[in-house]
């Protein structure tokens, strides 16, 4: 089996596993209570807290333990916007910022979506021709869950304050996070979201970073548990597991990188005798993802991988539901290439073998469908 699918989500490690299994017997206890099993549990999780901040560089910020990054960017979205202040969005966030963009645009809020380049980089001149001192909230993701695309945040932030100085920043670096280095300082982000089944990590766990003092609003209402911001006993094993798996990516950080950008370069190499647009740009963008378009449709050739149990995903497994790929549109890609297009994610157990068999696969796959009717000319 070949799981090209990493952006998707990840296999979670295997001794982080086994730690979060034998903490949830060991450490049950609920970390509210006041007797000490309690408060053990309590400290655990706040030391988790603690680390994050220290790896993102971010003292001075906050953070909330979420149970997805779908939840953190709702959070943000609907703590930060105000009623009279203009939202600025990038065009290729993922659905769960774009979809809740739409809905508070529904609502009476004056969202603007920002354009994207042919590369799927924000405009930065489109960002400065809708800059203004009535914006009061902006998200721009880090990297592009479909294409790769790295947004230079810490360039756009200064954009941004330079005419909106009140405005506040968030990001959503769910692809970048443990993948790329990452200093919220540096980057000048107000708030950050992160995810950790993608690095390895247990499901349902996703954080909410965002600086001290911000207007944050609450979620879920209850024991006022997490900061009263989102109530609901803690997951404290889950955040346990997520936080080791940060630590065992954070030590590899660039063998990680390195090996990926080996393996799309290869591939890439290997497939250059093949009709394929690539979407993006090879050199700048992570490596740790790879969107191609082919004369077909992109769900005809996931299938027929599957068929020889390699896995892929046509644009992100969460639009999947929806027809047409937003982003690749926005990028101004043609029909033939929003409906051609596989995306190819790494992590660092994949091989160079595992690509060498992934591209001899798909030259033949190719081979057998050029000149059926579901080929385009
Ligand atoms: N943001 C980006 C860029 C993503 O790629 C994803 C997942 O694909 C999410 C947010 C949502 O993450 P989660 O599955 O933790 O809700």
């Amino acid at each position: 089996m070949i799981y090209f699918d990493n952006a998707s989500t990840t296999k979670i490690f295997k001794d982080v596993a086994e730690f979060m299994c034998d903490y949830s017997q060991e450490n049950f206890y609920n970390p509210s209570g006041i007797y000490s099993k309690s408060i053990k549990v309590f400290n655990d999780l706040e030391n988790c807290r603690n680390k994050l901040r220290g790896y993102l560089g971010a003292d001075d910020y906050q953070v909330i333990f979420t149970a997805s990054a779908t939840e953190a960017n709702n959070i943000a979205l609907d703590s930060f916007v105000q009623k009279n202040k203009k939202v600025l969005i990038g065009g290729g966030e993922h659905s769960s910022i774009y979809e809740t963009a739409q809905h508070l645009r529904q609502q009476g809020f004056d969202v603007v979506f920002l354009h994207l380049t042919t590369e799927g980089k924000i405009d930065i001149e489109d960002l400065k021709n809708k800059l203004d001192d009535t914006v009061g909230f902006v998200s721009i993701m880090h990297v592009n869950n479909e294409t790769g695309a790295i947004n230079d945040i810490a360039n756009l932030t200064k954009i941004v304050k330079s005419k909106a100085k009140n405005a506040i920043f968030h990001c959503d670096g769910v692809q970048a996070f443990c993948k790329i280095n990452t200093n919220l300082k540096h980057l000048g982000v107000d708030a950050y979201t992160v995810s950790s089944h993608k690095i390895h990590g247990p499901r349902g766990i996703g954080a909410l970073i965002f600086r001290k003092g911000l207007p944050i609003k609450t979620f879920v209402f209850g024991g006022g548990q997490e900061q009263n911001i989102r109530s609901g006993t803690e997951n404290v094993a889950g955040v346990m597991a997520f936080v080791m798996a940060m630590e065992k990516m954070q030590k590899n950080l660039k063998a990680n990188f390195d090996h990926a950008r080996t393996l799309k370069t290869r591939l890439l190499q290997n497939l250059t005798d093949t009709d394929f647009v690539l979407n993006g740009n090879e050199e700048n963008d992570s490596p740790y993802i790879v969107s191609l378009s082919f004369k077909t449709k992109g769900e005809v050739l996931l299938h027929m991988l599957e068929e020889e149990e390699i896995f892929v995903s046509t644009g992100s497994s969460c639009n999947s539901k929806h027809k047409g790929n937003r982003v690749l549109t926005e990028m101004g890609k043609d029909k033939t290439s929003t409906d051609g297009n596989i995306r190819i994610s790494f992590c660092e157990d994949n091989t160079e073998d595992e690509v060498d068999i992934f591209c001899k696969v798909l030259k033949e796959k190719l081979e057998k469908i050029k000149g059926l009717n579901i080929w385009k000319k």
